[in-house]
């Protein structure tokens, strides 16, 4: 967690609580560097839905394997690591706002993909192509074919 005075990575913990109406946990940090003090409030990754594999079994989020898929799909892009832990967030945010108690993978890729499609044009390619969510060469065509037009139009 970076600090957000300085910038600098090492900031400790210095207080956390699990705050239920919201399904967050707030954290106190304290800047190892500066010195300064803030609170950061982080989606609890319990009720969080459980994903649904295509061979039909259940399994726990795993967030260590989300980040790992777009660590590798942000590979040489420049993408930064605050980047990468919004998208995270977003993911979380998308899977409670579901409602699900559980939901397929194939809809978590698709949240991934969303908060990819925000940071980075190939990191998202990447990713999508690597997740197979195209039905066909068409439809993969098609959405290439889009973001190069709303690039165009920026
Ligand atoms: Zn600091």
């Amino acid at each position: 967690m970076d600090c957000p005075f300085c910038q600098t990575h090492d900031t400790k913990v210095t207080d956390s609580r699990y705050v239920p109406e919201v399904n967050q946990i707030r954290r106190r940090r304290e800047c190892l560097s500066c010195q300064e003090r803030f609170t950061t409030y982080e989606i609890s990754e319990l009720n969080m839905p459980r994903i649904i594999k295509r061979d039909g079994t259940r399994v726990a989020f795993d967030e260590q394997r989300v980040r790992s898929g777009i660590l590798r799909a942000i590979e040489k892009r420049p993408v930064t690591a605050d980047q990468v832990d919004q998208a995270i967030s977003g993911i979380f945010r998308s899977m409670r706002a579901s409602g699900e108690k559980e939901i397929p993978s194939s809809q978590l890729g698709e949240f991934v993909m969303a908060e990819l499609r925000k940071l980075d044009d190939v990191a998202y390619v990447r990713f999508a192509s690597v997740y197979h969510q195209f039905q066909d060469l068409n439809a993969f065509m098609n959405e290439i074919q889009d973001l190069v037009k709303k690039r165009k139009r920026l």
